[in-house]
């Protein structure tokens, strides 16, 4: 095993080899040449395997190619990241002009055209389902410390790969399990119904804020017989036939939960902060933003009074050929459950950076075989490696990066490595996870930009602070993402720009933000119940 080799054996051979090469160059002759040498496809059989030829100096120059090539190819300067702000405005513009308009951004109308104002009052309920459990809750608003009442359901497989009308009346089914254990003070009032703001993570095509269809069925649901139907008419009926005195009041995705939610932070708050932008970056990504009715030419119903609508960018879609990607990215691409579509998502959301690091590895096994003379037989496992074991062994601040050690151990079977290998797996996740970051930071100044609030207070923009809401498993555990997806925004926007943008985590835009939003648009008005 290299593991038997001293890492300073090691060490003195890279630095041998490489000195042999580039001994008459000056750092800035080293720097191109290594530039220059990584612009051709390295392609070098892995070596035949005598244990102590594995680490030979030429393996490490392989490997510093690699890296170095991977560095270039995922690189986002400044400049970079402001063409692809342009492109996104100019996407997000054609998206808006009519269905369809724009290749990557659908831009679709939630017919949200209202945020909570702090004013809600009484008892609303959430939905929320978009993957195997869902969850109902009972929010009650406008009683200081109550806390919600949840409950967590899991759906069983032959429901997800069931009939169109057992699925809605399974969940009608749990809905009045819920309520039945409900006292005589959560009973609405004569003449009117509980009201659930349903989220629903899936594909929909949005018609009105209590009604969309599925488009189709995703994460691991073959329901026959809901694709095209409406699922809010489909959940209404099915708590009919159980007597259930419940109606759902908004159709909602997690985005416009969570706008809801720091909406309603920002105004008990009351310093005047305006919430505009929510995104997600959890398993997958998206975003949505606070846009004039004015500025939306497809929108051809009355003028909300508000005057403005939430849009679900669905800003996954992104694909500009701008966008920094490796052969790693093409091939994973390739083999996904939708070759060619939701680029951008494939290159920062939870789902896909275990797997590009994964990636980048094995060739960094197959070619440099910098984990012995055979590949680690886990490496060849797609998705073995997640996005918390990225985020886990980029932090590691353990001076023999232990929790990496591990990580490579227990995770892909590589065990007794070498300080110098595990520092080299921590930059491959670093390139990945700032290239993410970064890319995620001009996603959220391209929304700034399309609502004009990149610029200062003295050309007229806004006098409020901006608040960008964030949530999601990715953003929420890991810190150095955050950082970096931060610090990308400052650098686009400039220091004085970015103080007016405030960039916060809020949670459960899903439960909490859905009922707020059935409160929103109750059709009993019922503030003050
Ligand atoms: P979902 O997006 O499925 O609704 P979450 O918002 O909870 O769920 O996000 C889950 C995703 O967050 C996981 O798929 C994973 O990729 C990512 N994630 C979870 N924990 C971590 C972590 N510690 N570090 C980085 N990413 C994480
Ligand atoms: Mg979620």
């Amino acid at each position: 095993m290299h593991a038997n080799v001293q890492p300073h054996v090691l060490d003195m051979r890279m630095i041998e080899s490489v000195n042999n090469s580039i001994r008459h160059l000056s750092p800035t002759e080293i720097r191109s040449k290594m530039k220059r040498r990584s612009l051709r496809r390295v392609s070098i059989k892995p070596s035949s395997g005598v244990a102590n030829d594995m680490h030979s100096g030429s393996d490490w120059d392989k490997a510093e190619f690699v890296l170095e090539e991977l560095r270039r190819q995922c690189d986002t300067p400044a400049d970079l990241l402001y063409r692809l702000v342009e492109d996104m405005v100019e996407e997000m513009k054609a998206g808006l002009a009519k269905e369809g308009g724009s290749k990557d951004y659908k831009m679709i109308l939630t017919y949200v055209d209202k945020l909570p104002s702090g004013k809600e009052r009484g008892h609303f309920y959430a939905l929320d389902l978009g993957g195997t459990n869902f969850r109902v809750l009972r929010v009650s608003f406008g009683q200081d410390g109550s806390t919600p009442v949840f409950q967590e359901v899991s759906i069983p497989q032959e429901i997800m790969l069931g009939q169109h009308e057992e699925l809605f009346d399974y969940i009608a089914g749990k809905l009045a399990e819920f309520v039945s254990k409900e006292d005589s003070s959560y009973h609405p009032r004569p003449g009117c119904k509980r009201e659930l703001g349903f989220t629903f993570s899936f594909p929909i095509k949005q018609t009105s804020i209590d009604s969309g269809e599925l488009i189709k069925w995703t994460k691991g649901f073959a329901v026959e017989g809901t694709a095209g139907k409406d699922v809010v008419q489909a959940l209404n009926e099915a708590m009919e036939r159980r007597g259930l005195d419940m109606v759902v009041t908004a159709l909602v995705n997690d985005t416009v939960g969570t706008l809801a939610v720091a909406s309603l932070a920002a105004s008990k708050a009351d310093a005047g902060d305006e919430v505009m932008i929510s995104v997600i970056l959890g398993t997958g990504t998206n975003a949505c933003y606070v846009e004039s009715i004015d500025a939306i030419p497809k929108w051809k119903g009355p003028k909300p009074s508000s005057g403005n609508m939430i849009i679900s960018m669905e800003w996954g879609g992104f694909s500009s050929s701008l966008l920094p990607r490796t052969q790693y990215d093409e091939a994973l691409d390739a083999v996904s459950v939708n070759p060619g579509e939701q680029i951008f998502e494939k290159l920062l959301s939870g789902m896909y950076l275990g797997d590009i690091v994964r990636r980048v590895l094995l060739r960094l096994a197959e070619e440099a075989a910098l984990f012995g003379p055979s590949v680690p037989p886990n490496l060849l496992i797609p998705c073995i490696l997640g996005t918390p074991h990225v985020s886990c062994m980029h932090q590691d601040k353990s001076s023999d990066l232990q929790e990496v050690g591990r990580i490579l151990s227990n995770v892909l079977g590589i065990h007794e490595t070498s300080l110098e290998l595990r520092k080299l797996v921590v930059e491959v996740c670093s390139i990945i996870a700032k290239r993410a970051a970064r890319l995620a930071g001009a996603g959220i100044v391209g929304i700034l930009r399309k609502i004009g609030r990149d610029r200062s207070k003295h050309d007229g923009s806004s006098s409020h602070r901006t608040v960008v809401a964030m949530d999601g498993g990715l953003y929420e555990h890991y810190p150095l993402f955050r950082a970096e997806m931060k610090a990308a925004v400052v650098e686009l926007l400039g220091s004085e720009v970015a103080e007016n943008v405030l960039i916060e985590l809020s949670k459960d835009g899903s439960g909490i933000g859905a009922a707020l939003l059935a409160a929103a648009h109750s059709k009993y008005s019922r503030y003050g119940w």
